[in-house]
């Protein structure tokens, strides 16, 4: 296994080997202002899919760092996912709201045709289906289409049915039974997976609490859906059973970690852990299930896989379910070896890898 560890050498191809990426493309015009990374991480399963992200990074090496975990990300979520994709994942630098032209997205879309399949990039933060439609209009390798356009539509409610059956499975574990009802439960963050979530978690019966960086948005998912509304910083010190983290990445951290009441952790956001040496084992240590990030955030993925290998919604809903039976299997694992469940998940997805790269080592 991979051993997973802070970075020590911050030179570019430093950070490259140690994350272990394949290849990494740096994306220049200066008509249009494109600056852009992609990150291609593992090809042994498949083509690199990963949504392209626009952010108004601090330094370039922010946004290096950002393309590098984002992309190495995907790789392990589509290997635990049984779907046969690598991983990778663009960044564009800039603000989106003043950069973000239909020149520059297809300047962008050339530099994914150059690649001729190996990376296909779909949607993230501040990209829009239609930004899909301009790099359409360059290259075929982009998922997540509008469904008026034969593609998979917004990833995001499959995203959320993945996450609320991560969170049932580390509930089972924690308390012996998956039922929500009653179940206290903050939720940080209601964009568009934190809503679809929330429906979820209301039918089953549970007692919700929010935040959101907007506060309009946060207000209106409580009026909805009968929950207490919250500060942003607020939300670690709630008396909860569950925490679901579903807004950004590294809120578990040594800041946090002593403030949480909760005996589960199951959300859809991205790089939970800070530190996934430090605080994987301190989760473990502190008696709260965590259910890998990775894993239960799935759903999208394995929604936009649809669209590439041409099958259905409910086809990605059905295969989308199996993120409780995996969870389970990870948890259990986690606690076998006496390991964490992230390290256990990295685990499982890697010996997928190791074990398929044998097969295709044959022409
Ligand atoms: P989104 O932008 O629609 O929602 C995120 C919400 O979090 C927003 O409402 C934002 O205001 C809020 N937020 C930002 N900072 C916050 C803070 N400090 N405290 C509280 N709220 C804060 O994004 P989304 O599509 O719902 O995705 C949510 C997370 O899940 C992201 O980390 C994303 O990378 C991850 N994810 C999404 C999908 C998907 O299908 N959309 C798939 C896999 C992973």
């Amino acid at each position: 296994m991979v051993e997973i560890k802070a970075l020590t050498d911050t030179s570019v191809f430093g950070q490259i080997a140690e994350h272990q990426h394949e290849q990494v493309v740096f994306c220049h015009d200066h008509e249009t202002g494109l600056r852009a990374i992609i990150g291609i991480h593992n090809t042994v399963l498949g083509p690199a899919l990963g949504g392209t992200r626009m952010w108004h990074y601090a330094s370039d090496a922010e946004a290096l760092n950002d393309v590098l975990r984002l992309s190495r990300g995907m790789t392990y979520k589509a290997a635990i996912s049984g779907l046969n994709l690598g991983g990778g994942k663009a960044v564009i630098i800039g603000d989106a709201k003043t950069l973000k032209t239909e020149a520059l997205l297809r300047k962008f879309g050339r530099f994914v045709k150059n690649l001729n399949g190996k990376y296909i990039t779909a949607e993230d933060v501040n990209m829009t289906t239609k930004d899909m439609e301009y790099i359409r209009m360059e290259t075929k390798h982009v998922a997540g289409l509008p469904e008026s356009m034969g593609g998979s539509g917004d990833p995001s409610p499959v995203t959320a049915f993945g996450t609320y059956m991560g969170m049932k499975a580390a509930a089972k574990k924690a308390f012996g039974s998956d039922s929500l009802a009653g179940k206290r439960i903050a939720v940080q963050g209601v964009g568009h997976v934190g809503t679809y979530l929330l429906e979820y978690l209301q039918k089953e019966g549970a007692k919700l609490v929010l935040t959101d960086y907007y506060e309009d948005r946060a207000l209106e998912a409580a009026t909805r859906f009968g929950a207490k509304m919250v500060g942003l910083d607020e939300i670690y010190d709630q008396d909860v059973d569950i925490y679901s983290p579903c807004a950004l990445g590294a809120t578990i951290n040594d800041d946090t970690i002593g403030r949480l009441k909760c005996q589960v952790i199951a959300g859809c956001a991205n790089n939970q852990l800070q530190n996934e040496n430090v605080h994987g084992p301190a989760l473990v240590e502190r008696g709260i299930v965590y259910a890998p990030d990775f894993l239960i955030n799935a759903g999208g993925l394995i929604n936009v896989y649809s669209e590439v290998v041409g099958s259905s919604r409910q086809g990605a809903l059905n295969q989308t379910e199996k993120i409780f039976d995996i969870t389970t299997q990870v948890l259990n694992k986690a606690e076998q070896e006496g390991s964490h469940p992230q390290a256990a998940a990295t685990k499982q997805a890697e010996e997928r890898i190791a074990s398929l790269g044998k097969v295709k080592s044959t022409y």
